[in-house]
């Protein structure tokens, strides 16, 4: 037990851009993680170039039986998930909840990042969608997201903006050069995500990144390098680098 002071009744903070509801967690802790998204809120949604972004409701839970059952996820290793562009939750990871406890002050971040790209990847097919199609359009889009926005750029994105770097890790995780298709179906993107942003950041700029995320990620037409020589540049950027 984490003492005397953990807030056991469902619980909110409010901030400018977010609702937190929590239980089982100090209630300084709540405030740091609305603290921290504040922080962060401005920046993330300036790189990414998101449109008006409604209320965060933003979920904390305090065991792993909470989180799987608000999420209905029982993966071991999953901390943290959105639920479209409004709503996400985090498992508070600790020592006394998880062997090897991430951090679940960047999950959040992590996980507002996913927000920001749904946010914006909706908006953008709302307004090109015809009246027949708008009755069926979560589906569509739904379907449409599944099927052609790259898993490898989905979680980069992410682990950048939330800072998610180790460098060891990354070496690690470099050994056997995994491409991008591979990264699509791995553990290993959460590794090394960060370091395909800061090459496309380092290499071609910030700029791009919106323009990424809106064209579903296509590197020909965007960075105008074949997916080929993206992975042998980003392979020599990472050596070069780390
Ligand atoms: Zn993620």
């Amino acid at each position: 037990m984490r003492g005397l002071l953990v807030i056991n009744e469902l619980t909110q903070v409010k901030s400018d851009h977010f609702l937190i509801t929590y239980h089982g967690i100090y209630e300084e802790e709540a405030e740091e993680v609305a603290a921290i998204l504040e922080n962060n809120y401005e920046q993330i949604r300036k790189d990414l170039n998101d449109p008006d972004h409604d209320i965060v409701r933003v979920f904390i839970h305090p065991t792993r039986k909470d989180f799987s059952k608000a999420t209905g996820l029982s993966n071991v290793t999953v901390t943290g998930t959105s639920r479209g562009p409004l709503e996400f939750h985090i498992l508070w990871t600790t020592w006394y909840n998880s062997l090897f406890p991430d951090n679940p002050r960047s999950t959040a971040v992590h996980e507002f990042t996913h927000c920001v790209q749904l946010n914006i990847l909706i908006t953008n097919e709302l307004a090109a969608v015809t009246p027949e199609d708008r009755e069926n359009f979560d589906k569509l889009f739904e379907r449409k997201f599944s099927e052609e926005y790259p898993q490898w750029f989905w979680e980069a994105i992410c682990t950048y903006e939330a800072k998610e770097i180790n460098t060891f890790s990354v070496m690690y995780a470099l050994r056997n050069k995994p491409n991008l298709k591979m990264l699509n179906d791995s553990n290993q993107i959460y590794l090394v995500g960060y370091t395909l942003i800061e090459y496309i950041v380092e290499i071609w700029g910030k700029e791009k990144l919106p323009e990424l995320i809106t064209s579903y990620v296509d590197l020909e037409g965007v960075l105008k390098v074949s997916e080929a020589e993206f992975e042998e540049g980003w392979y020599k950027f990472v050596t070069e680098k780390y």
